[in-house]
């Protein structure tokens, strides 16, 4: 089964990130994420594997929880803090768990180009999927209604609503899908 490991770094912080921080807050912070995270953690697992159709590459992840403005990224996994907002939170990192158990998979537009807008929407609608069962419905919304006001965010959401008819994930699974597109 796999592993996350919640963890937050000095150095990292101070010498990378590069932005001041109250050191026990953070840990605080990283704690309740990690408590959240833990109590659903099976269930993430387990149904990321069965929309993506993409096992688990890795025994272990080690999440480096951050205060500063460094955008959340999945591979090393570092988790922006977003303002200490614990379900913001859990929600990015959600997407970018599913970004890495998706790994290098390209995915293309109607033009058979590859396209971040095309890879993003993907990782929405497996994260919206995800959280379904983690929180009410309206929940999902806002924070996905939240996410939406990041950079080229606001095609990646019209582009899930597009997708959610699309594919129907009890037919297919996002390797059959991608894979299909390919050709
Ligand atoms: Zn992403």
């Amino acid at each position: 089964m796999l592993k996350i490991n919640f963890l937050t770094s000095y150095y990292f912080q101070s010498r990378i990130i590069n932005c001041p921080y109250d050191r026990n807050k953070l840990i605080g912070f990283k704690n309740k994420i990690e408590k959240k995270f833990n109590k659903h953690s099976k269930y993430i697992f387990k149904k990321i594997n069965q929309l993506t159709g993409i096992n688990w590459k890795d025994k272990k992840i080690d999440v480096w929880v951050i205060k500063g403005w460094h955008p959340s990224i999945s591979s090393p996994l570092i988790l922006n803090y977003y303002q200490y907002d614990v379900n913001f939170c859990f929600f990015n990192l959600i997407h970018e768990l599913i970004h890495n158990n998706l790994g290098d998979m390209k995915f293309m537009d109607k033009k058979g180009k590859f396209s971040l807008i095309e890879l993003e929407a993907i990782v929405n609608l497996v994260a919206v999927t995800v959280l379904k069962k983690v929180y009410p419905e309206k929940t999902v919304f806002n924070l996905s209604k939240r996410a939406e006001f990041m950079g080229m965010y606001k095609y990646v959401w019209k582009r899930v609503d597009e997708l959610k008819k699309e594919i129907d994930f009890s037919q297919t699974t996002i390797k059959a899908y991608g894979t299909h597109n390919e050709s």
